[in-house]
């Protein structure tokens, strides 16, 4: 059987920087990374651009294969981990292997929600996530003439540019009655709304797909409603879900994700999880969280890889270190940006200050807990993303008063300096 000193499970961000900083701490030890997918490391956050004729398809590739050679990194592609006996420190693959590791980590990320509906089945419906997705996509685009959105959320919203973009007449179903609606305030939702129309995106909202229907392809959406829709592609964006099921019988913790401490731990013995996939304690918020970003995983990867060399558990010699970030997720939104930092969702124990108006179209729900920022979703206010960031990080209180947090030409760095 195969040994290796350190195994990844995924060969995403989280796992592929993982494998370059244990690299950097340990010159000699070997790294394996297994991945599913037939692919070297490439872009997801690219992958809206590329449909968009933004990025060129080569562009995708943020690795060569020459540098997983130079770190001595083995890259098993198209190789999924079916199990994991954390006794024998072994995992089945599945082409039929078993493979033996010394410290395992798992950076599995997640998968795309499927749509279940009659019709699903059809050519033309699509979700975005691998490369192959924003391949077939890019292919149909060109093809058809009515391309409909399902989802409200930062995929349903790349889906909507790219539609637009390649001149499909574009519509969007969302069940709520505005973008993110679970996450901010119905004033920044509702200007959302307004720009994706002002650029040609029809929204039906509080609505949801009942059918889809076409002899041999795609032709309708028949709604819950009973509307009927001519469509020729359907990008949908419901979220995304941990698989987990190469975790089942192993005994590491699970809830929604992998279960870690601060420092990428989990309770088992030698096993770390990174990336979307990890559960993570948060320091700076006192719980337990997962991130769906790449800058996060990206980061996590970083502190997981030296934490791996260090070695698990309260060490003797030191080297560990703790992931603490503020959560940060920007999108475009045709000419705009979008940001969710922190908490950016509102609760009884926060207070929230609206800054800009809809006039201006320059928004931002900030809010305070205790008198501190925990987070903020901020339209079209692109400078107060940095001074946010580092004012949860460092929990400064906020003494300046209300009113003056509301106007936008007031600098948020203002804050920092005090
Ligand atoms: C279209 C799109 C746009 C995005 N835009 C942005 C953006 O603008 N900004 C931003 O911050 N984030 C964005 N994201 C999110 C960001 O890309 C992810 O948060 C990030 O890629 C997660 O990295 P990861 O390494 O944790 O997981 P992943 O990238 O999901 O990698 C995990 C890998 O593990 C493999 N795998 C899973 N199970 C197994 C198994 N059992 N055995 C072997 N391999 C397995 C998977 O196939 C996958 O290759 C976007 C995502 C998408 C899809």
């Amino acid at each position: 059987m195969r040994q290796v000193d350190y195994l990844i499970i995924g060969g995403g961000v989280a796992g592929t920087s993982a494998a370059e900083f244990i690299r950097m701490h340990d010159s000699s030890g070997s790294i394996t990374i297994i991945t599913e997918e037939p692919e070297l490391l490439y872009s997801r956050v690219m992958l809206p651009h590329y449909l968009r004729d933004q990025v060129p398809f080569e562009k995708l590739y943020v690795r060569k294969p020459q540098q997983y050679d130079e770190n001595k990194i083995e890259l098993l592609k198209n190789t999924r981990a079916n199990k994991i006996d954390t006794q024998k420190k072994e995992v089945d693959l599945s082409n039929g292997e078993k493979i033996s590791y010394e410290k395992l980590l798992i950076a599995s990320g997640g998968k795309v929600n499927k749509l279940q509906v009659p019709g699903v089945e059809l050519k033309g419906i699509t979700y975005l996530r691998t490369i192959q997705d924003a391949q077939e996509i890019k292919e149909l685009i060109s093809k058809v003439n009515n391309g409909v959105v399902v989802g409200g959320g930062f995929i349903g919203i790349e889906y909507s540019q790219s539609f637009v973009k390649a001149g499909l007449s574009t519509t969007c179903i969302i069940r709520e009655p505005y973008f993110w609606s679970s996450v901010v305030g119905e004033n920044i939702g509702r200007v959302i709304n307004r720009i994706l129309e002002e650029n040609g995106v029809k929204i039906i909202s509080e609505n949801e797909v009942g059918e889809f229907i076409g002899e041999g392809g795609l032709e309708e959406i028949k709604l819950k409603d009973g509307k009927k829709i001519p469509v020729g592609i359907v990008g949908i964006g419901i979220g995304i879900r941990m698989d987990l099921d190469h975790l089942e019988g192993s005994g590491i913790k699970t809830n929604k994700g992998v279960v870690t401490n601060e420092y990428l731990e989990t309770e088992t013995k030698d096993i770390w999880a990174a990336g979307d996939i990890a559960e993570f304690y948060d320091a700076l918020f006192d719980k337990y969280r997962q991130m769906g970003n790449w800058s996060n995983a990206a980061a996590q990867g970083k502190v997981v890889g030296t934490n791996m060399v260090a070695g698990w558990g309260p060490p003797a010699g030191g080297g560990r270190e703790k992931f603490v970030t503020v959560s940060a997720y920007t999108i475009s939104i045709f000419d705009k940006t979008f940001t969710l930092l922190g908490e950016p969702v509102a609760d009884n124990k926060t207070e929230t200050i609206e800054r800009g108006s809809v006039e201006e179209e320059k928004l931002g729900n900030i809010h305070l807990r205790n008198g501190v920022i925990s987070g903020a979703a901020l339209l079209n206010l692109p400078a107060d993303r940095r001074p946010i960031e580092e004012l949860i990080k460092n929990r400064i209180k906020i003494e300046t008063s209300k009113e003056k947090l509301t106007d936008t030409s007031f600098s948020l760095n203002n804050l920092l300096s005090n």
